[in-house]
This record gives structure tokens, C-alpha cells and sequence, in this order.
């Protein structure tokens, strides 16, 4: 299947083709279509799956131009916003459409300005864009297309009375795309309440886009966690690895620990202002630093390709960030690799991560390096290659080049699924 034979006009398609996209992906291949036939959608997709051109390729087709605001794009952060604005930069190159990109946490006038200079299209935070429109900068009751991206993440940040004031200053009578990467019970009561009739796509049920991604867990006690990051990163090279911290102190002292070791590193997360962001992600992009320490908060915004290894230096709170901090690894068809630390005060949450993969991690040591004492999550998984239960703590190594710890122990190098 072509992007020609999707319904895609020859001006979008030359978008397409400085994108460097040949093929659609499979939400695009189902819904572009759909779009364009003016149909109300629900996408369930996460990040990686292409979703963001499957509803901006379709929805500039649509979008007539200098007729005021036509489409509104509301997302939950601003990576994700500028994420979108980015493409919707690429694809119409041809077609004139003027679109601005809305946030908050920067100054107000230069969007007014913007949207003052006349838009077809705003990609818009919810707070921000209620914001504008309380001072009579921007004119929504003309908007035909609406698209409400990762409504769940939306819910779950609390977002949900600033979306629903959004909508009331919509004209009722207009297309709209909602895209998520989980159908929470939430989310499906907004699926009732604001869709029309809505062609549902799928196209990872939750547990498919791990597969593709090699997933380790390190047990290590806490106080190691940095010296066991350090020397695996010195290992890798210089690969593209995005660490997630549990908290932004712990992201900024990790990033200052592994800049000290001679490891280029940026951080990022919510404490952060957006230039200061942006900064993190530019020098990441560039391979500037190599190494990008970041928290759950911005995980879903972070869309940089080739990032070939994630590393939980702590363990997520939940199975679902978990399950979005890896996956900004092996995207867009490639392969990536999650290793995750695993201290004895984290066990409880590998459980539930276990329990919503179906299936075991597997647990490797690091060759050559040297653990402390230490727990392993399972004793009945774990068996020591000297065939002793390691539930009790590894124990000591040698010294770091003298000890010959097994390499992998109790697993496969991939989770295993469980029947
Ligand atoms: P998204 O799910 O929208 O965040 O997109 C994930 C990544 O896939 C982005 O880096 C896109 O540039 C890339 N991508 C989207 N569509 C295609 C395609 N048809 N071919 C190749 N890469 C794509």
C-alpha cells in the first residue's frame, strides 16, 4: 500500500516524501482513509506507531486555508505539541497552511502575535489555549477538526475540565480524531460523550510494541546504581541512551555523577524550563551528549529515533510508565534494548510490570563488575549457576576484573512469555 493509493493529494504526498517515509505505517494505511472521508476516529496507538502523521497528512487535506482557525490539535505537553507542529512543518510544504503551536511555561505575546497574523491550524496545551482564548486572541467556533491526542495521558494529568471547556467553545458539528495509547474506562467515557459514531483503530493492543524490545533486569543495590550505569555506559560506546530517574533531584545529581565520569550527558524533566529543554533534547539529537537522564514526566514527549538502549536507573512507579519509557526505544521498526535496575525496594512494582507484560524479565549480572551485597527479584526464577538460590544476596564479587560472575542467570536474554 502507497501513500498515493491512501487518497493523499500530490502536494501532501511531496510532504511525504521529505519526511523520507515510503511506506504508511498500519494506523496510517487504516486511517488516513477514514479521515478523509470525514469519519470520527478513535486511535488506540501509543508513541512510535506513526500516529502523528496518520492524523496530520489527512486533516491538512482537509483543512481549507485563510478561512480562520479549521483544525485544533490539543495535546497534553509541550514536546508533544512542538512533536506535531514539526510534522505538520514537513508535510505542508506545499500547501500553505499557516499553523501555530501554543504552550504555556513561555511568554504569551509571540503566540498572540501569531495568531493575530491569522492561522489555519493551532496545535495547542490545553491550559495555554484557554488562556489565549479568554483574551480574545484565538476564534475556535469555526474549527471543523478536532484531534484530542493521548486522551488518556490527558485524563491523567488532570487535564480533562480544561479539555471539556475547550470543547464547549467548539461548534458542535465537526470531525473528531481522538488518539490514546490505553482505553481506560476514562477514556472511553470521553469516547461516548464527545464522539460521533467513531471508527475504532487498534493497532498495538498494549502488550505488542515490547516485543520488538530486549528487556534486562540488573539487580543491583542502591547504593551501586551509579557505578553499575557508569561502566555499562563506558561498555556501550557511544550509543544514544536515555536513563530514567524516579525524581528531577536524582535526574540532575545523575546527570552532574555521569558528566564528572567523562560521560556527556543532558537531563530533562519537569523542573526544567522549555528552552532549557529544548537545549537537553537538541544536544541529544545531535549526539552532543550521548546520554539523556530524564523523568516520567516527560517521558511521552521525548521522540528522538535511534535511541538504542533505555535504562530504568529506578524503577517506574507503574507497569504503564514502564511500559512508555521503553518504548522510546526501537521505534519506527527498529530494534532497542530496556535494561532496568533492580534494587530490593523496587521488587514490588516488577510484579505488577510482569503481571501487565505477561511474562518474566530476565535477569543478567554484568560481567566482570563488582557487586556488593544485594537481593535478586525471585528466588524461584533465579537460579545461581553454582546452584545455590541467590534469594539471600549475590554476595561480594572479587575484584572488579577478577570476578567472574555467570553472565545471565535464570533467563533467556529476551522476557519470556508466560502461556
Ligand atoms: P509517532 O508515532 O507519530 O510519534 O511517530 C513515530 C516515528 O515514526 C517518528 O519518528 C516518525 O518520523 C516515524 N514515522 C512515522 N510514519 C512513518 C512512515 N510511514 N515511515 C517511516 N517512519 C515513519
Amino acid at each position: 500500500m502507497s501513500f498515493h493509493a491512501l487518497g493523499l493529494e500530490p502536494r501532501l504526498l511531496e510532504g511525504v516524501s521529505a519526511m523520507g517515509y515510503t511506506d504508511p505505517t498500519p494506523i496510517q494505511t487504516q486511517a488516513i482513509p477514514q479521515v478523509l472521508a470525514g469519519r470520527d476516529i478513535v486511535g488506540v496507538a501509543q508513541t512510535g506507531t506513526g500516529k502523528t502523521a496518520a492524523f496530520v497528512l489527512p486533516m491538512l487535506q482537509r483543512t481549507s486555508t485563510r478561512t480562520g482557525v479549521r483544525s485544533l490539535i490539543v495535546t497534553p505537553t509541550r514536546e508533544l505539541a512542538l512533536q506535531i507542529s514539526e510534522v505538520i512543518r514537513e508535510a505542508s510544504r506545499r500547501t500553505g497552511h499557516r499553523y501555530a503551536v501554543v504552550y504555556g511555561g513561555v511568554g504569551i505575546q509571540p503566540q498572540i502575535q501569531k495568531l493575530r497574523r491569522g492561522v489555519d491550524i493551532v496545535v495547542a496545551c490545553p491550559g495555554r489555549l484557554l488562556d489565549l482564548h479568554s483574551r480574545g486572541a484565538v476564534d475556535l467556533s469555526r474549527v471543523e477538526t478536532l484531534v484530542l491526542d493521548e486522551a488518556d495521558r490527558m485524563l491523567d494529568m488532570g487535564f480533562w475540565p480544561d479539555v471539556s471547556r475547550i470543547l464547549g467553545l467548539l461548534p458542535e458539528r465537526r470531525q473528531n480524531l481522538l488518539f490514546s495509547a490505553t482505553m481506560s474506562p476514562g477514556v472511553l467515557k470521553v469516547v461516548e460523550s464527545t464522539l460521533h459514531e467513531p471508527v475504532r483503530i487498534e493497532v498495538s493492543p498494549p502488550a505488542t510494541p515490547v516485543e520488538r524490545i530486549g528487556q534486562t533486569l540488573y539487580p543491583v543495590c542502591r547504593t551501586q546504581k551509579t557505578d553499575l550505569l557508569v561502566e555499562l555506559l563506558k561498555r556501550q560506546g557511544n550509543t544514544r541512551t536515555l536513563v530514567f530517574t524516579r525524581t528531577k533531584h536524582r535526574a540532575d545529581r545523575l546527570s552532574r555523577q555521569l558528566e564528572r565520569k567523562g560521560l556527556p550527558t543532558a537531563a530533562i524533566h519537569g523542573g526544567r524550563s522549555q528552552a532549557q529543554r529544548q537545549r537537553a533534547l537538541d544536544a541529544f539529537k545531535a549526539g552532543r551528549s550521548p546520554v539523556l537522564v530524564a523523568t516520567d514526566v516527560v517521558a511521552r514527549g521525548i521522540d528522538v529515533d535511534q535511541i538504542s538502549h533505555v535504562i530504568n536507573y529506578d524503577m517506574p512507579n507503574t507497569a504503564e510508565d514502564y511500559v512508555h519509557r521503553i518504548g522510546r526505544t526501537a521505534r519506527a521498526g527498529a530494534s532497542g534494548s530496556a535494561i532496568s535496575f533492580l534494587s530490593a525496594e523496587e521488587v514490588e512494582v516488577l510484579r505488577d510490570i510482569e503481571r501487565t507484560l505477561g511474562s518474566t524479565l530476565a535477569c543478567e549480572d554484568l560481567e566482570g563488575f563488582r557487586y556488593a551485597e544485594r537481593h535478586v527479584p525471585d528466588p524461584e526464577r533465579v537460579v545461581s549457576h553454582a546452584g545455590a538460590r541467590a534469594s539471600a544476596g549475590a554476595g561480594a564479587g572479587g575484584p572488579r576484573n577478577g570476578s567472574r560472575r555467570s553472565g545471565r542467570r535464570g533467563g533467556k536474554g529476551r522476557a519470556s512469555r508466560r502461556s
